[in-house]
């Protein structure tokens, strides 16, 4: 017989008997019977129906695996015997949540022999864990006298079996219905850190922006409609995928693609509907059979340690999830879901307007397996005023839904159902932030001028109208980047130039006599609108960063640029309007934004429409080929601004949204600030003024090296200000300028130690 013939026929054997017995559990647990009775009936079927000689179950209970009900085995032993977690065969089963299969018991290492139990007489073993919740909360066991290997048909029965035990159990109210609670009393509670992405300290409770399904049906009633439901839930994910592989081509980073590309390969993949098909079979609901078949999937990667294939099965986890909810019909986000007071978002990853969606007064914090320093998600959040940690792994084996999260980013911390004395420390943090805050505070309205007398411009970095209200908290000299696109991201449609006038008319009423610098829409890279797609291609941009984004874009689609170009002419009637340009990198983009802008001009004069008084005109130094064409440029500007989020990425060929590059290149290395100090130089020599608005400029450290080399401009995330004003206040910018020239003389390569050490002798307050 050929194998895949054999197969067939054992995977129909394997459920046929699985199917027998969940007919007849099914009738014992609807009995009006005790517990107990119950279990021992559950016993007395699996054995009987497996021809088994002992059939047993064991359950956690207070951190222990108890046996609490057996065939075969002696009765005495019943709630006596008891094994812990990773003891004996039954503790392994349940601690690794893996199956155990040997024909003779005696010889595994962890083998711990209970005379109460009588099992000497049992040679050959098996045993499967009852998992609920990704946890094991017990296991299923049966042994034989003779030396046997158990054939695949009855283990598949038996994980079968224990899956369906595990809702019954937990129905009928005989397990710990939070496993997860169990494990977290007998371990304590959990610290993990990741990576600072944005500072802060939150108290809450997590929210996982996929919510987990709870299935509650596991025994089909009626396998051809299970089959149907599945078929269509298959049938919907593949289109959402293809449809998300179609939006890609705006533009989604790298690692995002990548995934996209795995689940599309997963998704159409015959192997995995057809192993849930065959759990239909046996008699499972088709989200339990899902639920299942990921369950098996997880039980072997437990086995294999090779990290690649561990993230693809983490991607594969993602998608049966995905299926889940098609199936349960449960397809929102934690963001439509309804948020409670104080949540902890937990994600793999966002995209900036995932993160915009929800609601800013109820999250307080949130924590990315993924995520990068200057990844737009991060920006958004930085934006809210939300602390992020990024990079924090295992969050869904290790975090409940609702549990209770202190998120110390400063200390990079994040308490998981903290004990008492991490609560105290939280606390203790918080409170000295608060102080640190409240010195910030009285900041507010001194200027940002050095010991030596050298005032510096602090402007804030906003992008929604509410990020105004920074600009009187802080004390904030102007609006250094208006990112325009905030608005396009959180609509689901292109937002139409009426609303576009009203909100800068808001920002700028808002902003009275400071300066607001808004930057023309830079849509493209990690920020994709689903309604806006690359009308010359089909295919998805290779690397979508260096693609077609911000003016590229808007200079191709110049119909959206001119309705931006007379929403902000005309926002700004009768007063100054600064206007600035994102990702230029040729002196002939810059004339024709420039061209674009004065026609609307003159079109708004032709029909006397009132304009403003003096427009201002700028574009960011994202792209390193701008650098070196500043004399070309520089005469038509009014002011230049450098994005060191972009200028790095392409300076370092890194990818500015790639977690594995987050931490490899310094801010502070001679490349990066020789680079800048050219551009400062070359702006002073045109009488142009220069400033920095990327996230380089918000870290204290930073920011006092970007003075050193002559930057008198900063914008900035607005929690920054305060700790950037303190820097500036206790720095003698003449001095460091002198070190700073000697240092990139040469000698050492990265300047951070250096500049940290200078910081510490001449008492700079870095924070
Ligand atoms: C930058 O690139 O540094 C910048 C400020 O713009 P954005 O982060 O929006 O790309
Ligand atoms: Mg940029």
């Amino acid at each position: 017989m050929d194998s895949a013939r054999r197969q067939d026929q054992l995977s129909t054997t394997a459920a046929a008997a699985a199917r027998k017995i969940l007919v007849r559990l099914q009738d014992v647990m609807a009995a009006r019977t005790p517990a107990q009775a119950k279990l021992n009936k559950v016993v007395e079927i699996i054995g009987e129906e497996l021809s088994s000689e002992v059939c047993s179950i064991y359950l956690l209970r207070e951190g222990m695996l108890e046996l609490f009900a057996t065939r075969g085995l002696k009765q005495e032993a019943v709630h006596v015997t008891r094994l812990g977690l990773g003891e004996g065969l039954v503790g392994t089963i349940a601690n690794n949540v893996e199956t155990l299969n040997l024909e003779e018991a005696s010889g595994h290492p962890d083998f711990a022999y209970r005379p109460e139990t009588g099992e000497e007489l049992f040679h050959s073993f098996a045993g499967v864990p009852i998992v609920r919740r990704e946890k094991a909360i017990g296991a299923l066991c049966v042994q034989h006298v003779d030396p046997r290997a158990y054939v695949e048909v009855e283990i598949e029965a038996l994980q079968t079996v224990a899956m369906v035990l595990a809702e019954l159990l937990s129905n009928a109210g005989l397990v710990d219905e939070n496993p997860g609670e169990t494990r977290a009393v007998e371990t304590g509670a959990t610290i993990l850190s990741g990576l600072q992405l944005v500072m802060g300290m939150a108290r809450g409770h997590a929210v996982f922006h996929q919510p987990r399904i709870t299935i509650e049906h596991t025994v089909a009633e009626d396998i051809e409609v299970e089959r149907q439901r599945v078929y269509s839930a298959f049938a919907k994910m593949r289109e959402q995928l293809d449809r998300m592989a179609g939006q890609a081509e705006f533009g989604v980073e790298g690692e995002t693609r990548e995934v996209l590309e795995t689940y599309k390969m997963f998704a159409y993949d015959e192997g995995w509907s057809r192993r849930i098909n065959e759990a239909i079979d046996s008699g499972l609901t088709a989200e339990a059979a899902i639920e299942r078949v990921q369950q098996r999937t997880r039980m072997r990667m437990r086995q294999i340690d090779d990290a690649l294939l561990q993230d693809r099965m983490h991607d594969l986890e993602d998608l049966s999830n995905r299926l889940l909810r098609i199936v349960a019909g449960q397809l929102g986000t934690a963001a439509q879901l309804g948020l409670r007071q104080d949540t902890i978002l937990i994600a793999r990853n966002l995209g900036p307007a995932e993160l915009l969606e929800y609601d800013r007064r109820r999250l307080k914090g949130l924590i990315l397996e993924e995520g990068s320093l200057t990844a737009h998600v991060t920006i958004v959040a930085r934006a809210m005023g939300v602390p992020v940690l990024g990079r924090v792994k295992n969050t869904r084996s290790l975090i409940n839904d609702g549990d209770l999260l202190l998120l110390d980013v400063n200390q990079n911390r994040l308490y998981i159902r903290p004990s008492v004395p991490m609560d105290e420390a939280f606390e203790s943090g918080l409170a000295l932030t608060q102080k640190r805050r409240a010195a910030y505070a009285a900041l507010r309205d001194k200027p940002a001028e050095s010991l030596d007398g050298t005032r510096i411009e602090l402007m804030v970095n906003a992008g929604l109208r509410d990020d105004v209200a920074a600009l009187d908290v802080t004390g904030a000299d102007g609006i250094g980047l208006f990112r325009t696109e905030f608005q396009f991201l959180v609509s689901a449609t292109l937002p139409q130039r009426e609303r576009q006038q009203r909100l800068y008319r808001e920002v700028l009423d808002a902003a009275g006599s400071k300066p607001v610098i808004f930057r023309t829409v830079d849509i493209g890279g990690d920020k994709a609108l689903p309604y806006l797609r690359n009308s010359d291609t089909d295919e998805q941009e290779e690397n979508p960063a260096m693609g077609w984004r911000a003016v590229r874009l808007a200079l191709e689609r110049d119909g959206l640029m001119k309705v931006q170009a007379r929403a902000l002419l005309e926002a700004a009637a009768g007063r100054t309007l600064h206007v600035m340009f994102p990702m230029i990198s040729e002196p002939w983009e810059l004339a024709q934004a420039k061209a674009l802008f004065k026609e609307q001009y003159d079109w708004l004069a032709k029909r006397d429409k009132k304009l403003p008084k003096t427009v201002y005109y700028g574009t960011m130094l994202e792209v390193p080929a701008l650098a070196e064409t500043l004399d070309f440029v520089l005469p038509e500007l009014d002011f230049l601004s450098i994005g060191t989020n972009d200028l790095t990425q392409f300076l370092f060929a890194a990818d500015r949204a790639n977690p594995k590059l987050a931490e490899r290149y310094d801010w502070l290395s001679v490349a990066i600030l020789r680079f800048l100090s050219r551009i400062v130089k070359t702006c002073a020599n045109y009488d142009v003024p220069v400033g920095v608005c990327g996230e380089m400029g918000g870290r204290t450290l930073e920011a006092m090296a970007l003075l050193g080399i002559g930057i008198r401009r900063l914008s900035i995330t607005p929690a920054s200000v305060g700790p950037v004003k303190a820097m500036v206040r206790s720095l003698d910018v003449a001095a460091l300028s002198a070190h700073c020239t000697d240092l990139l003389k040469g000698g050492v390569a990265n300047l951070r130690e250096p500049l940290a050490q200078w910081a510490s002798d001449n008492n700079v307050e870095l924070n």
